[in-house]
């Protein structure tokens, strides 16, 4: 099979990396064209980067041409661009991202501008692929031959991940969840250092907002053209911390019935979804990873458990009220990049790309 064309938008960012770092050989995709700011258009991608993911960036990508954000400079690129994955700032994707489906482009964005509309497929592969029907219903409300696909915030892909099975085995009436979030989920100059070295920050603009409706969306039940969002209480805490990659997540949720650690154990360690059906080339074996060691998961040692892919569990605890547990996820590649790279091949499986 002939790879499927892809241009990453915002590839000279924290995300944008991360894509190009798993495109690079992957056996379905082909990036042919990289795009960034005014301030790195025209460069080659090697000189327009502050690489970040180890000593060199893919070799062959470092060459391409940084091109202009736009419709027209991707239909320029010399070659049909099939696929785009879309690692833009939130405001600029608001703008581009329509203009780009209008023309007939077909996008995976990670940016929030637009995943709460009721036409905009907001997924999670494992936990909602059925919500990728409202493709056809985007696209005929809009008049679009192209379409939007967007992947969660990072703190909600990974919280959601744990939540599908516990709600579908064992009923959930209410989550309470404190995240303790990396850097990197700020982009490469979101936090200045002297800000976050030695300290913790105890807000995170907008990310409680996202954290709490996100989820209700994804777990939502898919209703001829739009989604009924589940009925869920999710109240949450966000925290900014001094770790580079890897958001942990302290989760107090309210069963509908008593339940012991081993069933919940059970429950998670037993999930799998349609990309694990399909051994999508980026599909973790197990999407949760449950740890019995009484001190994990911690960022440094288990983000990259099925590279990023997993999110992995530890330190549950059942009492007659709750259930609580620790869960860390990759922000990065299962909270950005490696979950719109699964959207993407999941699109390529079903034949929409
Ligand atoms: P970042 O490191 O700040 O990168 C931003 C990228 O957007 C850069 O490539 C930048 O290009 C480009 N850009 C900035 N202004 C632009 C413009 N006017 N036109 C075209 N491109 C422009 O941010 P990031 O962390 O990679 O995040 C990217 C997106 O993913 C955001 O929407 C973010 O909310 C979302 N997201 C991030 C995470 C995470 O963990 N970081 C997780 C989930 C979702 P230049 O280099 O030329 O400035």
């Amino acid at each position: 099979m002939d790879k499927v064309k892809v241009a990453v938008l915002g590839a000279t960012g924290l995300v944008g990396q991360r894509f190009l770092d798993l495109l690079a050989g992957h056996p379905m995709f082909e990036v042919v064209a990289v795009t960034a700011s005014p301030r790195s258009v025209g460069k080659r991608y090697k000189d327009a980067t502050r690489w970040m993911l180890g000593p060199s960036l893919p070799e062959p990508l470092g060459d391409l041409e940084v091109l202009e954000t736009s419709p027209k400079a991707l239909r320029g690129c010399g070659c049909e661009v099939d696929l785009v994955f879309s690692a833009l700032p939130s405001s600029i994707a608001r703008e581009v991202e329509p203009e780009l489906a209008k023309e007939g482009f077909k996008v995976v964005s990670n940016a929030s501008a637009l995943r709460m509309l009721d036409d905009v497929p907001l997924v999670i592969p494992e936990v909602n692929p059925e919500h990728l029907k409202l493709i056809e219903v985007q696209q005929e409300r809009r008049g679009w031959r192209g379409f939007v696909v967007t992947s969660p915030n990072c703190s909600t892909s990974i919280l959601t991940l744990t939540l599908k099975p516990l709600m579908d085995h064992i009923g959930i009436k209410e989550v309470h969840v404190t995240t303790m979030q990396a850097v990197s989920g700020a982009g490469y100059s979101g936090v200045p250092s002297m800000a976050i070295v030695d300290n913790v920050i105890p807000f995170i603009s907008g990310e409680e907002e996202k954290l709490q409706r996100e989820p209700l969306k994804i777990l939502g039940k898919l209703s001829d053209d739009h989604v009924e969002k589940a009925e869920l209480k999710v109240l949450a805490s966000c925290n900014r911390v001094c770790v580079v990659d890897g958001h942990l997540e302290s989760v107090f949720l309210r069963p509908t019935r008593n339940v012991e650690v081993e069933e919940v154990k059970k429950v998670l360690e037993g999930f799998e979804g349609v990309p694990q059906q399909l051994k999508l080339p980026l599909a973790p074996v197990k999407p949760v990873v449950v740890r019995d060691e009484e001190d994990r998961p911690q960022p440094r040692l288990d983000r990259v458990v099925e590279r990023g892919m997993a999110v992995v569990v530890g330190r549950i605890r059942c009492s007659e009220e709750w259930i609580r547990y620790m869960v860390l996820g990759n922000n990065v590649v299962r909270g950005a990049a490696g979950n719109a790279i699964l959207i993407g091949e999941l699109l390529v499986k079903m034949g929409r790309v």
